[in-house]
């Protein structure tokens, strides 16, 4: 089978290409191809002696995961499906800005830690993505969308809060996140690039200290109590655990703050007493909150807190001096926003649907 070089970060690239004999600046040659250049074609890269451009096209390719659908919001947002066989696939959002242009990014397909507000987790874990389908993502969707005026790529953020949990997929999205920063690829600063998870306390004492990142903590409660229910990893990392984690990542971090992730829950997590227990909780973290308004799927057993509520829950973190904002709902009419991404799933009958909602 032909190696797909997608899968590959700098250094991985180097060592393929020393295995075949040939020296390490063909491998930053054929990355910048790749990454700056948009190019998929070996026989475009022009500056590769033809012997070995033949040689490649007999041992690699650089393939991204198929699209099956794409489909466009009215305020502009994009939702790529992907196919990542087997009857599934995950999804790829970007949403664009006056200043930027932030793709929102899977990394399994499906989700095994079965938060109960999040449709990815309810329709379960299915596998990894490699690093070809993580950084694929950020590959077609530049290819897509195309080059701005200024001869720049659309994507100039990147965040790992599409499907799955990034860091319990840690070696290929670590991969993907090189291929994010390396100079010879995208280039991105370490501060535009996201990382979100739910707490995997010791994945993030890695990530800290392999490839750092900004980082966003899916919070959702002030307590143990609601966010075992809510978020049940914390059962195995409580929240004493995960505010230690959050200090230790921040001595090495791009950015001087995390970035606590807070759904609101209709009469579940957003009363005032809650908010002044919040504040209890993040008093040794510098931290900003984002607050995320519910969006609701099928058979979600929650409802979206109003927005009377979610102002006054902002007005008593601010009040604390802790920087809050509250999240636009982009993408919402073709099932884009936060934790609407469900990917594909087959019934029985084995027709394939765009959402999980007929398919249950
Ligand atoms: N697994 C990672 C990243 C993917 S989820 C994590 O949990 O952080 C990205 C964000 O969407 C998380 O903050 C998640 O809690 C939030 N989210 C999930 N379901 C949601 C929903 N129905 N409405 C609003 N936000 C949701
Ligand atoms: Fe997984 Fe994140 Fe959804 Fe929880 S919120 S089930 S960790 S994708």
């Amino acid at each position: 089978m032909k190696q797909n070089l997608l899968d590959f970060d700098a250094q991985q690239l180097t060592a393929w290409f020393a295995e075949q004999g040939e020296k390490p600046f063909r491998a930053k040659q054929v990355l910048r191809w790749i990454y700056k250049g948009g190019e998929s074609d070996f026989d475009a890269m022009s500056d590769l002696a033809i012997s070995l451009r033949e040689k490649l096209k007999q041992t690699a390719c650089i393939r991204t995961p198929t699209v099956m659908r794409e489909e466009t919001a009215s305020d502009g947002t994009r939702k790529w499906l992907l196919d990542v066989g087997t009857g599934n696939a995950v999804e790829t959002v970007y949403i664009p800005e006056e200043s930027r242009g932030t793709l929102c990014v899977s990394t399994q397909a499906g989700c095994a830690l079965d938060c109960a507000f999040c449709s990815t987790g309810k329709q379960g874990f299915n596998r990894n993505l490699s690093t070809a389908e993580i950084i694929g993502q950020v590959w077609w969707a530049n290819h897509e969308l195309g080059r701005s005026s200024d001869g720049n790529w659309p994507v100039t953020n990147v965040v790992l809060m599409g499907m799955g949990e990034p860091l319990l997929n840690f070696d290929n999205t670590v991969s993907a996140l090189r291929l994010m920063l390396d100079d010879n690829a995208y280039g991105l600063s370490r501060r535009r690039v996201t990382v979100s998870t739910s707490g995997v306390v010791p994945a993030m004492d890695r990530l800290r200290d392999e490839c750092p990142v900004a980082l966003a903590i899916s919070l959702h409660a002030p307590n143990d109590a609601l966010r075992n229910v809510l978020v049940p990893i914390n059962q195995k990392y409580p929240l004493r655990e995960l505010m230690a984690a959050c200090q230790r990542y921040l001595e090495k971090a791009p950015r001087d703050f995390v970035t606590f992730e807070y759904v609101m829950l209709a009469g579940v997590n957003d009363s005032v007493q809650d908010a002044r227990e919040l504040i209890e909780l993040v008093r040794e973290v510098p931290c900003k909150f984002n607050l995320i308004p519910f969006n609701p799927f099928p058979q979600a057993p929650y409802r979206r807190s109003d927005m009377q509520t979610v102002q006054r829950f902002r007005d008593v973190l601010m009040q604390a001096d802790i920087v809050t904002t509250i999240r636009k709902v982009r993408g919402d009419d073709i099932a884009a926003a936060c934790g609407q991404l469900a990917g594909q799933v087959q019934d029985k009958t084995k027709r394939t649907y765009w959402n999980m909602e007929v398919a249950q």
